[in-house]
């Protein structure tokens, strides 16, 4: 059993990031530049923003961190998003999610210039995925991917299983490990018998938020294990994923821990997403 270090994979990525974006100033006058949006303080939004104005000074890249108070309009906010779309020098833009409940985010995620949308939530985005046409991929199911091929797993012809049909994880994944031709099933909430589906996986992902879920019992021998989980336990209140690694990592040919796993894949795809914004861009130009 291998287990799948995001971290170093993840470093890589940003380490390649760097040298590229260290060549732009020369080229094109200046580096990227990522704004973040974050409104209210729900503690791991604090961190999550503060971990991307980090990974942006690892890679070489500009970046602003806005802060809005909790009790801010849905109308002061999209005015907010209207400015920096406007705004030249701003190349890739986000609003951390979760939003206060008086905001809509389906509205913010819409008001974002789909061509700064580096978490590629905009529906164009979304679109473009799904009609195979160009876009932003989404950072956590593009992070898989990319972990997938670190590991050389080549998901053609496999049987890969997607547990979790959220917008931002499970269902655009299942799309992408199905143009990486495998054979996908995805489960939900009203799947029935899951156990029996999941022992049928040669890759299996998680993406239900539900901590320890999948247990030993659930999967076969030398499957590839990818837990997108982000949860606490429920006895230690430690982090923890929605495999349940002690019983899963003896079968699984290789896991991904949590932490260590997809979320510092997250980060490293988003850095990628915002360089690629800014050579659009330049493209454009
Ligand atoms: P979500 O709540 O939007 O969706 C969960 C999905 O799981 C739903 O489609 C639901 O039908 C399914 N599900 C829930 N319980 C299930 C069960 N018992 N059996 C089968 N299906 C079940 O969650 P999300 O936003 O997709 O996030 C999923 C998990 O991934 C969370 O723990 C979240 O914190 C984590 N996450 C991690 C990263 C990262 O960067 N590592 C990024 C996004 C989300």
């Amino acid at each position: 059993m291998k287990i799948i270090d995001g971290k170093q994979v993840s470093t890589s990525l940003k380490e390649a990031l760097r040298e590229q974006v260290a060549t732009f100033p020369e080229k094109f006058g200046r580096v990227p530049h990522l704004v973040v949006v974050r409104v209210g303080e729900d503690p791991a939004s604090v961190v999550y923003v503060r971990n991307k104005a980090k990974a942006c000074e690892a890679c070489g890249m500009r970046n602003t961190t806005i802060v809005l108070p909790e009790e801010t309009s849905e109308q002061a906010l999209l005015s907010q998003i209207q400015e920096l779309n406007a705004d030249e020098t701003v190349d890739g833009l986000l609003v951390q999610l979760p939003l206060p409940k008086h905001i809509s985010e389906a509205k913010v995620i819409e008001a974002i210039d789909h061509s700064k949308d580096v978490d590629g939530f905009h529906p164009r985005n979304v679109a473009g995925l799904w009609q195979k046409t160009p876009h932003m991929n989404p950072c956590t199911p593009a992070g898989i991917m990319k972990l997938l091929e670190a590991e050389g797993v080549d998901p053609k012809g496999k049987r890969a299983v997607v547990i979790g049909r959220s917008n931002i994880v499970g269902l655009p994944v299942a799309k992408m490990l199905l143009d990486a031709n495998a054979t996908v099933t995805l489960c939900h909430t009203r799947t029935v018998n899951l156990p029996e589906i999941t022992r049928q996986a040669e890759i299996l992902v998680v993406a239900a938020g539900r901590a320890k879920m999948v247990t030993g019992d659930m999967v076969s021998e030398g499957v590839v294990v990818i837990d997108v989980g982000m949860d606490r336990d429920p006895e230690t209140g430690k982090l923890c994923g929605d495999v349940d690694f002690d019983s899963v990592a003896p079968k699984a040919s290789a896991i991904t821990p949590v932490p260590g796993g997809v979320g510092p894949m997250t980060i490293a795809c988003l850095m990628e997403n915002t360089v690629a914004c800014f050579l659009n861009k330049q493209g454009n130009k």
